[in-house]
């Protein structure tokens, strides 16, 4: 019960960020902090009055807690090895009923937690990208709803639910992207009494993309930053339309993806929103009151002790390969080239992986021998290893 004496002294230290004036130009350490205590001790259970929207901070991995009037949902879960941090969090929240779980997409960093989520709490129903994947995580989360007898289905852009008095609204994927699990995360846009967020998932630019040639209003208070603040998401033509007052950055601590990147932040800052970011603020809480005025705080220590999310889905970079508008162009491979390293994590793939790295960043090898006496270990997406 580490987490519990972990949450007691969380109590002591809550620190609240006033939320008002901030503007484009203010970095987030400049952002005023106060001892006023706004977010509840381990056995507050959230209200059932107002909208709450937390921000775990399980590192390099997306989970969020929405509940509003006595219902709960939960928005991916992090890394496998943060399961428990989320399960020990919802437990001091009174939480063991989740009305709804997003699964956004199959990466680990998302659904890898959820497994230990599903077989914790009791879940009504799950909705999950309809991207399939074949990962021992994915296959682990699905097999377990099918022990729990939970139902699921696949998300389809246009439908809507109701958590409380708040109306969720998913608007993505639109398509199921044969080259990127990134591209087909499931974005839902929440309302309540005025205030809206926008969550994303990995979401790239080109589904980004997708979902405004939809039509579909994107405008929101709050954004959740797509795929950890990377520059391959939240491209300027979203952002014009989402006009984020708040974007809310989900990231590890020096992660090796260089996320938040540096043009996304630059683009956070031309937009006027100001960012939140949970390695530098832990767990970051959003409550709408019934009056629609929004607030936010931040819990510094309640942080998941997963330590190993920074290398837990090492091949996550790639994924600019699918960023339509900034991607590189891809030199032909040799007919005798049959896998494909990645320099930076040591992980070798099928020419045909959808993980393959930057062209920089590329090692060829003609066998699997090859390669692992290279020193480098397979890709357990494409080579299920
Ligand atoms: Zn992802
Ligand atoms: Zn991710």
């Amino acid at each position: 019960m580490r987490l519990k004496t972990l949450l007691k002294s969380a109590a002591l230290v809550f620190i609240s960020v006033i939320l008002c004036s901030c503007n484009a130009q203010t970095a987030v350490n400049e952002i005023y902090f106060d001892e006023k205590e706004t977010l509840s001790s381990e056995s507050e259970i959230i209200g059932e009055s107002g909208l709450y929207v937390i921000f775990l901070d399980v590192g390099q991995a997306d989970s969020i807690f929405v509940s509003c009037g006595g219902e709960n949902m939960l928005i991916d879960g992090g890394n496998t090895a943060d399961g428990d941090f989320v399960c020990s969090f919802l437990k001091s929240k009174g939480v063991d009923n989740l009305d709804y779980v997003i699964s956004t997409h199959a990466h680990e960093d998302h659904v890898g937690g959820l497994c230990d989520v599903v077989k914790t709490v009791s879940v009504e129903k799950a909705i999950i990208s309809p991207k399939k994947h074949d990962s021992v995580c994915y296959n682990d989360f699905i097999n377990s709803m099918a022990s729990r007898g939970i139902s699921y289905e696949y998300a389809s852009h246009g439908t809507s639910l109701s958590l409380g008095e708040a109306s969720v609204e998913i608007i993505g994927p639109i398509s199921e992207n044969p080259q990127s699990i990134n591209s087909s995360s499931i974005v839902a846009r929440l309302s309540y009494k005025g205030v809206s967020f926008l969550f994303t998932g990995d979401c790239t630019s080109e589904e980004e993309k997708e979902i405004l040639n939809a039509g579909y209003n994107v405008k929101s208070t709050v954004l959740k930053s797509g795929h950890h603040g990377s520059d391959f998401s939240s491209s300027y033509i979203f952002l014009r339309e989402v006009m984020p007052e708040y974007a809310v950055i989900s990231v590890g601590e020096n992660n090796s993806y260089g996320h938040p990147g540096d043009n996304c932040l630059s683009r956070y800052r031309d937009v006027g929103a100001t960012v939140y970011r949970t390695d530098k603020m832990g767990t970051i809480s959003a409550v709408v009151n019934e009056s629609g005025e929004l607030s936010f705080s931040a819990d510094e220590s309640l942080r998941s002790p997963d330590k190993s999310s920074k290398k837990a889905y090492e091949n996550e970079d790639a994924d600019i390969k699918n960023a339509s508008d900034e991607q590189e162009p891809t030199k032909n491979i040799n007919t005798s080239t049959s896998y494909i390293g990645n320099k930076n994590s040591k992980i070798y793939h099928l020419p045909t992986c959808s993980y393959l790295p930057k062209e920089k960043n590329r090692v060829y090898f003609s066998s699997k021998k090859e390669a692992s006496q290279s020193g480098y270990n397979a890709c357990s997406y494409c080579l299920g290893e």
